[in-house]
């Protein structure tokens, strides 16, 4: 009896040390705030490693849960008939998408240096696109991607209450701007709670909202139970992580973490 206790105990201190550095490791960036766009590129050999599927339509795990969850409040709500055209999109497949629309725009009686510019107003050139995080949904009633999609019932219910599951409406129409792209309604981004939540309240884009909490360095969002989110930024990842911390995501080229915390009132 004692033998069996001994070796199970050893066993237990042999698999804490075989996967304590693995989860660590797997805690230390979880991407769910990173930055892509045409400043910000992907490399060509960038692949998520949590992907999940969807009707044939491969999306990071997470985004996935929250989108199953929000389907369901959608349709509780009488709004049916939403589905996912597109999500997770390799650089290779990117890059023909983006010398499609080129081709498109010469043929047009564009230049190749105008063809180019106007295609990555609609197109995100190959790297550039955070599809290929698995993170972005385009999702669509009749297979279309255009403006209208924000005037039905549908997209106005995702602008209103897309945040409440974790997604943002990547690219709004008011802040083309800093976006660099024009209004899609259709085109969610998923960054979890509660950083949507706090997108949402602060009428922010996710360049700016990274740049925000660069800038404070600290945030607090109280949520409806009375429990408070604590978004703080740091240089350099702490040694030791309290079990509070709930995401921790790096910004671009490591420049810095975004470190969220969940407290109890
Ligand atoms: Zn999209």
């Amino acid at each position: 009896m004692e033998r069996i206790k001994i070796f199970k105990y050893l066993l237990m201190l042999f698999l804490t040390i075989i996967f304590l550095p693995l989860q660590s490791h797997a805690a230390n960036d979880s991407g769910l705030l990173w930055l892509v766009n045409k400043d910000n590129r992907l490399s060509s050999s960038f692949e998520p490693v949590e992907l999940g599927e969807h009707q044939g339509i491969k999306l990071h795990s997470a985004a996935k849960d929250a989108f199953m969850q929000m389907l369901k409040a959608m349709q509780s709500d009488g709004i049916h008939g939403l589905r996912l055209q597109s999500a997770y999109r390799t650089f290779n497949y990117q890059h023909t998408v983006f010398n499609k629309r080129i081709k498109e725009l010469m043929a047009k009686g564009y230049s190749a240096i105008d063809a180019e510019i106007e295609a990555s107003m609609s197109v995100q050139p190959p790297g550039a696109s955070e599809h290929q995080l698995g993170l972005a949904l385009d999702v669509t009633l009749d297979g279309s991607l255009t403006e209208s999609f924000g005037e039905t019932r549908a997209g106005k219910w995702l602008e209103e209450r897309s945040h409440e599951y974790g997604f943002i409406i990547r690219y709004p129409s008011k802040k083309t701007d800093v976006t660099q792209i024009v209004y899609e309604p259709w085109h969610l981004r998923y960054v979890g709670i509660p950083h949507s939540l706090i997108i949402n309240n602060l009428d922010l884009t996710l360049e700016e909202y990274l740049s925000y909490i660069k800038e404070v360095e600290a945030y607090i969002y109280w949520d409806e139970y009375n429990e408070y989110y604590l978004v703080t930024y740091s240089e350099a990842l702490p040694v030791e992580l309290s079990h509070e911390v709930v995401d921790i995501s790096s910004l671009n080229k490591k420049s810095g973490y975004i470190i969220t915390m969940r407290k109890g009132y």
